[in-house]
């Protein structure tokens, strides 16, 4: 018996949405320095902006002030954007190679697995991780008729990175602030977030043009909302335990203390490194003597023998030390782990992937332990 007809409007309505979805093959492009699409021209940061320096009219802008209305249009796009965002957050570092994309896939991993819709945004422009972390490497953004769609890594995880832009993937990125700028408004006010429980902005590390920006878009949106959507919910910061990494996020804490925005929590990263004695490589005086020290080490404690090793010796009071001295909260230890190392490499949730894996333990238990503390600080009802 041949199928039943399909009923034409069901073509109709599936041949509508197809048109809206138009697979972008050069994806969308930042405006260009030369257009002055990324100038930050009429908002609050005309002139005052990192990217302003060596622009002709930097002393004109900084001394006049930005045109209401223009400051009205961008709040109004960023609030009408993201009103449907119930708690946005930053993941700040001092500085790079500390874990912060790390962290961020993996509470955005973490988060999503619970049943939490979840969006990342990437504005670590010059350094974008994210598509390799979250396994979205090659994908594109797509335009749809309400905006570009974010690359979704599952049904409930979206991301947004100026990867998805660059033509090719080692491209590298040479921006000056004002162009970053522009992408960043782009990322608050073309892309169509729909309705999510949670965004986490990935920052670059340090403080730059993109943090103070991210903090006074997100604002604005907010400030047009009647203060709502509550503008940015707070600020997770990474670091590594040794004082070279620490002395560069107390600048971080301070940059949150002055433009008020909340500091979640620290989470420390690589903390410990544990590993099976079965990945580990033994030698004596250059010779290789892993056979014989796993025989005695299984014949003296049987399997599941850990190696443990502070790699990043702390430093005085250690992280604890640096949060009781800010008087925020220290929210948990991940471990350095091979597996969470992995886990990236392949864009895998560590949470889901290593649950049960005697040497990922503490570092799933951390993971999940700081994800609890977000969501009991953070609800969303
Ligand atoms: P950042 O964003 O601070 O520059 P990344 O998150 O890119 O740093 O991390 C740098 C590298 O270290 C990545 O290859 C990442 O997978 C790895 N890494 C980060 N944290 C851990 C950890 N706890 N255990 C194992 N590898 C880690």
């Amino acid at each position: 018996m041949p199928p039943p007809p399909i009923p034409s409007a069901a073509i109709e309505a599936a041949k509508k949405k197809r048109a809206s979805l138009t697979p972008v093959t050069a994806p969308p492009q930042p405006p260009t320095e030369e257009e002055g699409g990324g100038c930050v021209h009429g908002t609050e940061m005309q002139g005052k902006a990192e990217g302003c320096e060596g622009c002709p009219s930097k002393n004109q802008c900084a001394s006049s002030a930005p045109n209401p209305q223009l400051i009205q249009k961008t709040r109004l796009d960023i609030s009408t954007s993201t009103s449907s965002i119930t708690r946005k957050l930053l993941i700040l570092s001092g500085k790079g190679g500390v874990g912060k994309s790390t962290i961020c896939s993996q509470l955005a991993f973490t988060l999503s697995s619970r049943g939490y819709s979840v969006g990342v945004m990437d504005v670590d422009i010059c350094g974008p991780s994210a598509p390799r972390m979250f396994g979205c490497v090659g994908r594109t953004i797509h335009h749809s008729s309400s905006g570009w769609s974010p690359v979704y890594v599952n049904e409930n995880l979206s991301l947004i990175s100026t990867a998805f832009m660059l033509g090719e993937a080692d491209a590298a990125v040479v921006w000056r602030g004002p162009r970053k700028n522009g992408l960043i408004k782009q990322f608050l006010t073309e892309v169509d977030w729909g309705e999510l429980d949670f965004l986490l902005v990935d920052t670059p590390p340090g403080t730059s043009d993109e943090h103070i920006s991210t903090v006074q878009y997100l604002r604005s949106g907010a400030i047009e909302d009647g203060g709502s959507n509550g503008g940015i919910d707070g600020a997770v910061v990474v670091t590594t335990p040794e004082e070279v990494s620490m002395s560069d996020v107390r600048k971080e804490l301070n940059f949150c203390k002055k433009v008020k925005v909340p500091v979640l929590g620290v989470v420390e990263n690589m903390a410990t490194f544990k590993t099976s004695t079965e990945k580990c490589k033994f030698t004596k005086e250059g010779k290789d003597i892993t056979e014989d020290v796993r025989k005695l080490l299984s014949e003296k404690f049987g399997e599941d023998v850990l190696l443990e090793s502070d790699i990043f010796a702390p430093s005085g009071e250690g992280v604890q030390g640096m949060c009781d001295q800010f008087k925020v909260d220290h929210l948990g230890k991940v471990n350095l782990d091979p597996n969470l190392l992995k886990c990236c490499e392949e864009g895998k949730g560590y949470t889901e992937s290593c649950k049960g894996k005697k040497e990922s333990e503490e570092g799933v238990n951390a993971l999940n332990k700081i994800v609890d503390e977000l969501v009991r600080k953070l609800p969303v009802g």
